[in-house]
């Protein structure tokens, strides 16, 4: 006799993290390729010698931290660890048995996986040119409805949707239903036509905007998200879902040290970087010959599908960048991202990628 598990894990997904293959260049999660600022990793040390101490599990002084940065109130603010949990706890927190979480497909690899976990039905609406389709979603809302994730700019795509797509949406959708909008890769956002969500808080009470260290900030490693609900109340419900002492105080710290005015520049330089290596990149690839959707995030894709059409075949791509010693996110029969990295490591794969064509 074995033991018995919950059924739902026979049909779960499983989340494929990005591989680290020694010797090779890894262009497969999206992260920075540069460590922490100097001032911030000294406060990881610091922060460290405390290690036999439990954390402060509301993370005050960071919510004060963002409260003081976005000019909002605490109530409004939660901290989890990495937005991804943020993202499971919202799930719990809203949708259970028979209820329904809409999102964008494809998007985000974990937004299935919590929603079966949770027990809720997914339900997932295509793409449109390998940008979240808003009238689809709005249209796609019942009244099972809890949840709606709107991923933006979208992973793995890069695609972002402008603010007026958004809030005619966002005016369509039912008051009791919650939106997430997920914006972890906001800060790589140069389009002025792509709203900043945290602005629309005022006028959408169901509106809750995600945002993380891991990506512009470096903190991958560390797991350190947070997120802005227009109502306390979700911020509440939030907290509520939370493992006690999920994020460590060396995550804490770090993150703290990261909003600091002396990171300021620093970070903003190292966004610039990315950005101009985005444009670089997809300039290079389009000569190639690839067709790659405008990116507004620290990555880009090239879609699965026919040579003709400057798409690739997705595993076979993949393998031949590895082969090229550059490991690059492969979604089979969908696509391949390639995160944005430094100069030298952008034009090893665009050495692949030409060869590759
Ligand atoms: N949202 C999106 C769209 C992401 O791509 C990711 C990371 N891949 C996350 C959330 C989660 O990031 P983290 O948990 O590291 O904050």
């Amino acid at each position: 006799m074995t033991v018995r598990m919950r059924p739902v894990l026979d049909s779960l997904p499983a989340y494929v993290p990005g591989r680290n293959v020694p010797g090779s260049i890894k262009l497969a999660s999206n992260e920075t390729a540069y460590g922490p600022l100097p001032h911030v990793l000294d406060r990881i040390t610091a922060a460290a010698a405390d290690a036999n101490r439990y954390p402060d599990t509301n993370s005050s002084d960071l919510l004060e931290a963002l409260a003081a940065k976005f000019g909002i109130g605490a109530e409004h603010l939660v901290v989890g660890c990495g937005s991804v949990s943020l993202c499971q706890q919202l799930v719990q927190a809203t949708a259970g048995d028979g209820d329904e979480v809409v999102f964008g497909w494809r998007s985000f690899e974990a937004y299935p996986i919590i929603t079966a976990i949770g027990g809720a039905r997914a339900v997932q609406v295509p793409l449109r040119e390998q940008a979240y389709d808003l009238p689809a979603m709005a249209a796609a809302i019942t009244d099972r409805t809890r949840l709606v994730f709107v991923c933006n700019p979208n992973n793995p795509t890069g695609t972002a949707v402008p603010g007026v797509q958004l809030t005619e949406f966002l005016d369509e959708v039912p008051a009791d239903v919650l939106v997430v909008l997920d914006e972890a890769y906001r800060e790589f956002v140069t389009d002025e036509k792509v709203i900043d969500g945290t602005t629309l808080l005022d006028r959408y009470p169901n509106l809750m905007v995600l945002r993380t260290f891991s990506k512009a900030y470096g903190l991958a490693g560390l797991r350190v998200g947070y997120g802005l609900a227009a109502d306390p109340a979700v911020a509440r419900a939030v907290r509520q879902t939370q493992i006690p002492f999920a994020v460590t105080h060396v995550a804490q710290a770090a993150a703290q040290a990261s909003l600091e005015p002396q990171a300021e520049q620093q970070l903003a330089d190292r966004v610039a970087e990315v950005v101009a290596e985005r444009a670089r990149l997809t300039a290079a690839l389009r000569a190639a010959g690839y067709q790659v959707p405008e990116s507004e995030a620290n990555f880009v894709w090239l879609a699965d599908g026919p040579a003709e059409q400057g798409c690739v075949d997705a595993v076979a791509f993949g393998a031949g960048c590895e082969a090229r010693g550059v490991i690059v996110r492969v979604f089979a029969g969908s696509g391949v991202r390639i995160t944005v990295g430094t100069a030298a490591e952008n034009d090893r794969f665009l050495a692949a990628a030409t060869e590759l064509r």
